[in-house]
């Protein structure tokens, strides 16, 4: 037994840091965008989540700082008691809209409606079926909701059939959750398949949004945009990336919704989002749909990234991706590291990305509309120059 019950925590950051699994924070100086002050350092920025250059857009500005005006900072109360304004209802009626669901809830963060929403839906007497690549709002969530939980490998369909044959008698219900885009690989659920299954076993599904919202599908509505399919599945999404604010959502039918509110835990005992966030993302939902030119520039950059490395770097693979979410891997978690510091020092900023948050190391780059052409060739430039 350690002397002192606090013994322990020096000892296993070391731990950490000898694996090279160490995180630390850096901070960003400047208002987001394509380029960026990082410790005093001017940058171009391969690591935002803001995917449609919302998160700096005057308009957001100005509609959260009118919020805050009308409002005040901090929205007082749980939805339930003081929290709720009418500016939260038109948020949820905006992105109802834009995810064509019939109802929506606005959550603090794309990781409690994940959370909320799971730990609501199922219980004890239920199963989950996980990919194995999903990410820990879904994960924790499934712990949260104490139901059996079955991960089944990274989209593999063979599996996730045979685990509803030898299962799915043996449960009340059955939830299949999963990431639309994989938000440490950039590829896709298959979800037509998904759908089809989740149809034939009599199971709900529950897509994780946070990386296809304002990215996939023809107007930027999603997967279900993508991949043109209409059912009554639920999106979980966040107001953080594309929509340039901080929050979360749930959209689906409208009694799924209204169970939510007198269920989802996460939503009804924490305060309500600010004025500020809402009224941000709210701004941003109505800049979505009607201006799809910024949709069509991420779509443009995507794929001049894709092509250069193609060209450039043939012997630097990136990952297969569908998405604003670009990876190469690196052997080891140094290798990853030292790549991240380099390409710093040539003014680039673009994360390692290591276990055990991922099964290999890699550099992970996001794409975003706001990058210009001279921004992804410099990328390319200094990704050459890399020494192994
Ligand atoms: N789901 C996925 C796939 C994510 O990548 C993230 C954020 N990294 C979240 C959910 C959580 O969203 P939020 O940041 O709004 O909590």
């Amino acid at each position: 037994m350690e002397k002192e019950p606090y013994d322990w925590i020096q000892p296993s950051l070391d731990t950490i840091r000898r694996a090279d699994w160490y995180r630390s924070v850096q901070a960003i100086q400047s208002k987001s965008g394509a380029v960026v002050q990082l410790e005093g350092k001017e940058v171009v920025n391969f690591a935002s989540n803001d995917y449609l250059g919302l998160a700096g857009d005057d308009r957001l500005i100005q509609a959260a700082i009118s919020a805050t005006q009308e409002y005040g900072t901090g929205s007082t109360g749980s939805r339930l008691l003081s929290g709720h304004r009418e500016i939260h209802r038109e948020l949820e009626c905006a992105i109802a809209s834009l995810k064509q669901t019939e109802d929506a809830l606005v959550f603090s963060s794309g990781y409690l409606a994940n959370l909320g929403a799971i730990a609501a839906i199922v219980g004890k007497r239920d199963f989950i079926l996980s990919d194995t690549y999903n990410h820990s709002c879904l994960k924790n969530g499934a712990i949260l909701s104490g139901a059996t939980i079955i991960d089944y490998p990274h989209c593999n369909l063979e599996i996730l059939q045979t685990l509803l044959s030898q299962q799915r008698h043996n449960f009340r219900r059955c939830l299949m959750i999963t990431d639309s885009v994989f938000s440490m690989d950039g590829d896709l659920c298959p979800l037509p398949e998904l759908v089809d299954l989740a149809e034939q076993f009599n199971c709900m599904l529950l897509i994780d949004e946070a990386h296809a919202t304002g990215v996939l599908g023809a107007t930027g509505a999603g997967c279900a945009e993508h991949f043109k399919i209409k059912n009554k599945f639920i999106q979980v999404g966040t107001l953080s990336k594309a929509l340039g604010s901080l929050g979360g959502f749930v959209a689906g039918t409208k009694p799924l919704i209204d169970f939510l509110r007198n269920r989802a835990a996460t939503w009804i005992y924490t305060t309500a989002l600010s004025p500020a966030d809402t009224a941000a993302a709210l701004a941003a939902v109505n800049i979505i749909r009607h201006e799809p030119q910024r949709h069509q520039q991420l779509w443009r950059n995507i794929n001049y990234l894709k092509q250069l490395f193609a060209q450039q770097l043939p012997n630097l693979e990136l990952l297969p991706s569908e998405s604003s979410i670009l990876c190469f891997q690196l052997q080891d978690s140094k290798a990853a590291l030292q790549v991240c510091t380099q390409l710093k020092d040539a003014g680039i900023f673009a994360p390692a990305v290591r276990p055990p948050t991922v099964p290999t190391s890699r550099i992970r780059l996001s794409v975003i509309a706001t990058h210009q052409p001279t921004h992804i060739e410099r990328l390319i430039a200094a990704t050459k120059q890399i020494k192994a």
